[in-house]
């Protein structure tokens, strides 16, 4: 098939890249590279363009002629999200319906589109499945739940099908060690402690030891960045096959705290990395864990890397190789 790509030099457009690419086929990049690299594209060809440049947007598709489009393109920090919300909303909100416009107006009718478990906010029920009622706690997670609302209304006016896959937790990295997260910031929990153990980074905070869980630390579903990519493949062959339209929770199930990933950390990397306890992050919800039962039962997924120590061998592989000056 052909695939076109927004976000494809990100890190988790990235490793999807390099899968269709491993499976033969065809793929288009459009990236603007504000975040992704040239280098993390394994596959395909590579454009740079802006989802706002709708002229460059609409050339670009219009020759491509893709069979599907996968869109990563996004801001995807929180905090960020809370201090820039109208950044959050011009670049995932008006960005996404420049492209959605784009594709309909060009028939391009399979989509599978990057949203999140933000959506939920703090849920009470633990694991969370997709009838959950969405309610995000920031301006990021409710980009996500715009768009889901776009996509659903587009989608039942027929000839437009999409699967919104909510991820977990991300984390991980390529088994080779060519890719992986590459932000010049860090705010991710297990990039900050392998990074802490590189001495990067002076010390590794523990945001908030007061949450009601198992030890007081947040407790969160990391899920490997190559079952996540599988995932979006095995969306497609769904809609392809006919599959209606649908939200789908991407995680593995089970939840690690703050603590347990650190301890984890520490085993991988045999670095005893100075860690302090801290107050909460604001924004915060103490549990977020996948039911995936309905990705698993509509489109045959079934992981095969659901094990922290290895998610976090891989992501310590690619962060002793990554070099700082090409994030
Ligand atoms: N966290 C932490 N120290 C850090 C980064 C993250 O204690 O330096 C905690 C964070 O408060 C949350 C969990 O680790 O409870 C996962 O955070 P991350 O940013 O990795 O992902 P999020 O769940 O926010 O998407």
């Amino acid at each position: 098939m052909k695939i076109f790509v927004t976000g494809g030099a990100g890190y988790i457009g990235s490793h999807v890249v390099k899968l269709l690419g491993e499976q033969g086929h065809n793929v288009l990049v459009y990236d603007n590279l504000s975040t992704g690299h040239e280098w993390a594209v394994l596959a395909g060809r590579l454009v740079k363009g802006d989802l706002s440049d709708r002229q460059f947007l609409r050339d670009t598709l219009k020759e491509y002629a893709p069979d599907a489009v996968m869109h990563f393109a996004a801001s995807i920090q929180v905090e960020e999200s809370v201090r820039e919300p109208l950044l959050y909303y011009r670049n995932n909100v008006i960005n996404s319906i420049n492209l959605l416009e784009t594709l309909t107006e060009l028939k391009i009718g399979y989509f599978i589109y990057s949203s999140t478990a933000a959506t939920y906010g703090a849920p009470e029920a633990s694991p969370v499945d997709e009838d959950t009622p969405l309610a995000p706690i920031n301006p990021y997670g409710m980009t996500k739940v715009m768009v889901e609302a776009v996509l659903r209304d587009i989608a039942a006016k027929g000839d437009f099908r999409y699967v919104a896959l909510r991820y977990f937790n991300v984390a991980g990295a390529d088994r080779e060690a060519r890719i992986g997260q590459a932000y010049r910031e860090a705010t991710h929990l297990i990039t900050r402690a392998l990074r802490t153990a590189k001495g990067e980074q002076e010390k590794l905070l523990v945001f908030g030891t007061d949450y009601p869980t198992v030890d007081g630390t947040c407790v969160r579903d990391y899920i490997h960045v190559e079952d996540l990519a599988s995932a979006h493949l095995l969306a497609l062959m769904y809609l392809r096959e006919k599959g209606a339209s649908d939200v789908m929770n991407c995680g593995y199930g089970h939840g690690f705290s703050v603590l347990d990933v650190i301890r984890a950390a520490k085993a991988v990397t045999g670095v005893d990395f100075p860690v302090e306890l801290a107050g909460r992050r604001p924004g915060d919800p103490p549990e977020l864990v996948a039911d995936s039962s309905k990705l698993k039962r509509l489109t045959g997924w079934s992981p095969l890397y659901d094990d922290l120590g290895f998610i976090i061998e891989t992501a310590w592989k690619w962060e002793k190789k990554r070099s700082a000056a090409k994030d």
